[in-house]
């Protein structure tokens, strides 16, 4: 089968999405870097979706998904097979102290609303750039928060499309991980339990985090976040600090100055180029510490050709 049927046959049920054939996914990841998608579909309702996840079951098809972009690198060969992006199912509700968001609203602006409705425990999510389902794939968390702490239960789908349930304790959600990243499951949307809280208090957490982050995170480049996991014993960035990797890099691929555990998209790099920077950080630091750096970063699709 080729991709241009894959488009034929998927557009008779992907009525309201896209499906963009040969799109380059630097556009979609926020290293902005990497190869094409064979296909991209952006569905516009959870049936769209399913359709998507069923199709490329049935067919044989590798199927990725994309979130923000925020924690992926894709190579330069690009991805073979289908890219699902489910960045349209975006809804957010907030009743009382119980918040619904869908898989592809910015978790950013999840944290905005739960604080708006004066309601405390979301603070912390307020400036990872990431989508609801990256963020659960990945129990996304910062300064003493995480997406652990909240969550009450998620719906997911299995990649034959059936639809189901998890309760928190069935989530298993550790540093970085979760079952659904394990199992390769896609979230439809999460359900996340926060309390009343002093608005101003609120208001004051939300603007120190946002400070802390400004200010030590090297925002104007294109990057993927932490490079790294925090190695038991450590920090990842400290280790780099201390290798004097900062300001080295291969290409247009460069240790942050600012933030060690950044490798920033400098001057146009290549996915080759922010690889190659991951793998001797890696090297260096092993050598020097005897460390070795696990990466929090998902590295995508096929080499250069
Ligand atoms: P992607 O990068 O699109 O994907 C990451 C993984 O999640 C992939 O395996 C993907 O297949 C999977 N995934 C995405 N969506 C779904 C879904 N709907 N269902 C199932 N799996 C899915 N992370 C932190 O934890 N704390 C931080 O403070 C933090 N700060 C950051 C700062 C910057 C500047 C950047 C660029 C990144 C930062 N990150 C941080 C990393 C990143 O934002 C998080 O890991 C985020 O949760 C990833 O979400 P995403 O939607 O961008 O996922």
């Amino acid at each position: 089968m080729t991709k241009q049927q894959w488009l034929t046959d998927l557009k008779k049920t992907i009525t309201g999405g896209q499906l963009l054939l040969d799109e380059p996914l630097s556009a979609y990841t926020k290293t902005q870097l990497g190869g094409h998608a064979d296909l991209l579909v952006i569905p516009e309702t959870a049936d769209e979706m399913q359709e998507t996840v069923r199709y490329a079951h049935d067919n044989g098809i590798p199927l990725l998904l994309l979130g923000n972009g925020s924690n992926m690198v894709v190579r330069d060969g690009g991805v073979r097979g289908i890219v699902l992006h489910p960045v349209r199912l975006d809804a957010i509700s907030v009743e009382g102290t119980h918040v619904h968001a869908e898989a592809g609203a910015h978790i950013i602006d999840v944290s905005r609303a739960a604080a708006a409705a004066g309601l405390t425990g979301f603070e912390f999510a307020c400036g990872i750039p990431g989508s609801v389902g990256g963020a659960m794939a990945m129990n996304a968390g910062a300064y003493g928060g995480e997406v652990n702490d909240i969550i009450v239960r998620s719906t997911l789908m299995d990649r034959t499309g059936r639809i189901f349930v998890l309760s928190k304790e069935e989530l298993k959600l550790g540093y970085r991980k979760s079952i659904i990243a394990d199992e390769g499951y896609f979230v439809l949307s999460s359900d996340f339990e926060l309390t009343y809280g002093d608005q101003q208090e609120i208001d004051a957490k939300v603007a120190d985090l946002t400070h802390q982050r400004e200010s030590k995170q090297p925002l104007e480049y294109p990057s993927a976040g932490s490079v790294f996991k925090r190695p038991p014993g450590y920090f990842a960035g400290k280790l780099i600090q201390d290798s004097g990797l900062q300001g080295k890099g291969v290409g247009g691929a460069e240790v942050s100055t600012k933030h060690a555990g950044f490798i920033i998209n400098k001057n146009n790099a290549t996915a080759t180029d922010y690889i190659r920077t991951i793998e001797m950080v890696q090297a260096e630091v092993k050598e020097r510490f005897g460390v070795d750096l696990e990466r929090e970063v998902k590295i995508v699709g096929e080499p250069a050709e």
